[in-house]
């Protein structure tokens, strides 16, 4: 029996890997490549697997680089299910539409641009020397409908007309919608079927809601063989959900092969137990300015984190109750399945908030707002209030309306909670935030550049760590050295070789078979 890696080796996107046995092609997460775009979309388009193979498929949890690919593989002669927890399988009907609506804009915007630029160049060539600003903006109104819509029927037909190839999305919302309904939510810790004499058994992972450790059991006459899949683990002690297992039922504890993460293998992290005061804090300071705090957030595990803490705080008196709007339609869904499954929930969440017969994610000062007017309407807003909004890197999305219309005054405080990639948005307010000085030297305040227009950054960029969804390099040793396992060999994926590499020099200096599989490689066992 083996397990051959085809994404997330080397790398942290990409998750996919397939167990085969004797009889079954049992595959581990389907999760989309993200980064840069040519590259990644080249990566998702080829399956590197017969689909009308696999006899059935786990998903760990929800996150697109990790479930993002399902529609691909359901879109196919895929016959099997796609096996997860409850959660999940709630927050996927959500994720999934929503990644296929990126899929759909992300082309679109690909056919404009390049359709656009073919029709400067005609311009240039059959009349005149250069193209004016006029003609410009006029190609630019006919391929738009609004200066935030693309008139996407336009557009189509000029492309046909003039022989251009269409971009096509890796999948639409409609085939997202399809592939929902291939999908089996299970409780935890209760062995599934998944093949012959094969079983998966679901064990919480605290990286987010419903993430899970997928325990899988091949019962042959000869022997037993035990797979342990951690997808990616959280971390100990965080506010909301369960921390990460580290007691195994007596059945479970031999483990044949453990597939670990390793996205910080080689890193420690900030501790958990400071992020109220932190935000209480950066809070109490912007509404003593009478300003607003605007934070981009990622729609799933940060944002109820955020409301979380929010309402601890807020009940505590140690903020004054100013209005807290979530300003993102995913997230004000994703909340809804976090409300749905209080089973999942840590020991604190249940004495502070459910004996008392509070729900944890709703108070009295909150509100998720719905319609763009509303959303519109809050951009206009000038009194002291918090703004929690998708998306988390300012890449897109409500958030960029509540930037243009906030970053330009001192009063107010841009908070960041979470990582931003290198080339977004995010990434730029925060080293303007780390070092203002060292940008526009001579510009009365650094600039940003926002849905094509340039805005002075004069609010406050504050950022607070600590709300990592992903265990350090003890967290993750914790759960092979700390546990009940007893584990024979360790596959190291999901992370940057570095960070891989130097989690698996530890465990071998600790005395584990280690390997860290590359693209394509196998591991027996
Ligand atoms: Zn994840």
């Amino acid at each position: 029996m083996d397990v051959t890696f085809f994404g997330a080796a080397g790398e942290v996107t990409g998750s996919m890997h397939l167990l085969t046995t004797d009889k079954d092609r049992i595959l581990f997460d389907c999760g989309m490549f993200q980064g840069r775009r040519k590259e990644s979309q080249e990566k998702n388009k080829t399956f590197p697997i017969d689909r009308g193979q696999i006899t059935n498929m786990i998903l760990s949890h929800a996150h697109i680089d990790h479930s993002g690919r399902i529609p691909v593989l359901t879109s196919a002669d895929f016959a099997g299910r796609v096996i997860t927890t409850r959660p999940t399988a709630s927050a996927l009907e959500y994720m999934l539409l929503d990644s296929g609506h990126i899929q759909e804009s992300d082309a679109q915007y690909l056919n404009y641009k390049s359709l656009r630029s073919f029709l400067y160049q005609l311009e240039q060539n059959n009349v005149k020397e250069k193209v004016t600003g006029r003609e410009k903006s006029q190609i630019k109104s006919l391929l738009k409908k609004s200066p935030y819509e693309l008139n996407v029927e336009a557009i189509h037909k000029l492309q046909k007309q003039h022989g251009l190839d269409i971009i096509t999305p890796l999948y639409t919302m409609d085939e997202a919608r399809q592939s929902l309904s291939f999908i089996d939510g299970y409780p935890f810790e209760l062995p599934v079927t998944i093949g012959h004499d094969t079983t998966v058994k679901f064990y919480v992972a605290g990286h987010i809601l419903g993430s899970a450790f997928s325990l899988v059991t091949i019962k042959r006459p000869e022997k037993t063989y035990r797979i342990l899949y951690t997808g990616d683990v959280g971390r100990f002690g965080k506010p909301i959900l369960r921390d990460p297992t580290l007691v195994f039922d007596e059945e479970d504890r031999d483990i044949d092969l453990f597939i670990t993460e390793s996205t910080y293998g080689d890193r420690e992290h900030e501790p958990v137990q400071d992020l109220g005061t932190s935000l209480a804090k950066v809070l109490n300071e912007t509404f003593d300015r009478g300003g607003a705090v605007i934070i981009p957030s990622f729609a799933f595990g940060r944002t109820q984190e955020l409301i979380y803490i929010l309402h601890e705080l807020y009940e505590s008196g140690k903020v004054p109750r100013r209005p807290v709007y979530v300003d993102s339609p995913l997230a004000s869904n994703l909340t809804r399945v976090f409300v749905e499954h209080p089973e999942t929930y840590n020991k604190d969440t249940h004495k502070t908030f459910l004996e008392k017969g509070k729900n944890p994610f709703q108070f009295e000062k909150m509100k998720f707002t719905q319609t763009v007017q509303e959303s519109m309407q809050l951009t206009q807003d000038k009194t002291s209030h918090v703004v929690i909004s998708a998306s988390g890197m300012c890449e897109a999305g409500r958030i960029l309306h509540h930037l243009r219309y906030k970053v330009h005054q001192p009063q107010n405080t841009i908070l960041l909670v979470g990582y931003m990639a290198e080339n977004t948005l995010g990434r730029r307010i925060q080293e303007l935030g780390e070092d203002p000085k060292t940008y526009d030297k001579n510009a009365e305040a650094p600039e940003l550049k926002i849905l094509g227009k340039t805005y002075p950054l004069k609010a406050k960029v504050e950022k607070i760590g600590g709300f990592s969804a992903h265990a350090d390099k003890h967290e993750l040793e914790k759960i092979i050295t700390g546990s009940n396992l007893r584990i024979k060999k360790i596959g190291v994926v999901h992370g940057e070789v570095s960070q891989s590499s130097a989690f698996a020099d530890r465990l071998q200096t600790l005395g584990y078979d280690v390997t860290v599989p590359k693209p394509g490689d196998k591991i027996s066992f």
